[in-house]
């Protein structure tokens, strides 16, 4: 304990072996994703499997603090487990090279017992959210655009889910790129990871945290259960039937471009509207909008 011992001063003794005991799930792990799970395994959370299907480019580094010049075109999972290793070499990280789907994410959240959101498209949130509600499985949210972000807890059959109040977005809006900038991520992350903590301290509010970096303002919003939620209400789960999904990574038969560049057994083929990233078997068209 040694390691924590001015945490411990902080949480207490029965927090902090709450936090080593819980197994999570960081789905996505570009700024965000990898900031929460920079700060879960400083935390003292020893399990954690993390999700994402992408490489790291040039373009993340300004905001990623986990990745540097040597991780370029390195899967994001292999670059966030061979850093978050460094820190403490006796945690256990799954990388899974992928994408969460309506295929895949009821076993990803299955055997864990509290997920992390940080992907950076509302349709795949939504898919996470269903899982998430359907298992019974906290999920800790969090947005970003531009100076701004929002963050809530939430706890099925408690609270709020995020189908109570997002729509999926039409293809054209999921594709926006939104800018950010370093400290925006940074922050919503530490407030997701604040939100785990006091989770398992016993908070179980209703609220969506909002907060506005430019004016230096946090604020919380009550949130109501929607009677109406596909999800949490009436149990229907229709994002993990089927979800349409025409932008950022999705799942790719096979590369079926020129390919423009291999090495460590990263893939990457050119074809009109982006590119096809392959990586252990696995292949996912990446479209540039
Ligand atoms: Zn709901």
């Amino acid at each position: 304990m040694d390691r924590f011992s001015r945490q411990l001063l902080t949480l207490g003794i029965d927090v902090q072996e709450k936090i080593m005991s819980t197994k999570v799930l960081v789905a996505g792990c570009g700024a965000l994703g990898s900031s929460i799970a920079e700060l879960l395994v400083r935390l003292g959370v020893k399990e954690l499997k993390i999700v994402d299907a992408d490489v790291v480019e040039l373009s993340n580094l300004h905001r990623t603090h986990l990745f540097t010049e040597k991780d370029l075109m390195k899967p994001k999972v292999l670059a966030c487990k061979e850093f978050l290793e460094k820190i403490n070499s006796e945690v256990k990280i799954e990388p899974i090279f992928d994408i969460i789907d309506e295929t895949n994410a009821e076993d990803l959240v299955k055997d864990v017992d509290v997920v992390f959101d940080g992907l950076d498209n509302i349709n795949y949130r939504l898919i996470l959210n269903d899982a998430c509600v359907k298992y019974e499985k906290p999920l800790i949210h969090a947005g970003v655009s531009g100076e701004y972000g929002n963050a809530k807890l939430v706890i099925p059959g408690k609270t709020s889910c995020l189908a109570c109040f997002l729509q999926p977005s039409d293809s054209r809006n999921a594709c926006d790129i939104i800018g950010t900038t370093t400290v925006v991520p940074n922050f919503l992350a530490s407030i997701q990871v604040q939100l785990f903590i006091n989770y398992l301290r016993g908070y179980s509010e209703d609220e969506l945290v909002i907060a506005d970096l430019k004016d230096l303002r946090l604020d919380k919003i009550k949130m109501k259960r929607n009677p109406q939620c596909e999800a949490c209400s009436l149990h229907e789960y229709k994002y993990l039937r089927h979800m349409d999904i025409n932008c950022g990574l999705t799942r790719a038969e096979k590369a079926e471009g020129d390919r423009i560049f291999s090495s460590n057994g990263v893939e990457l083929y050119k074809y009109n509207g982006g590119y096809i990233i392959c990586y252990n078997q696995k292949c996912f068209k990446k479209r540039i909008a």
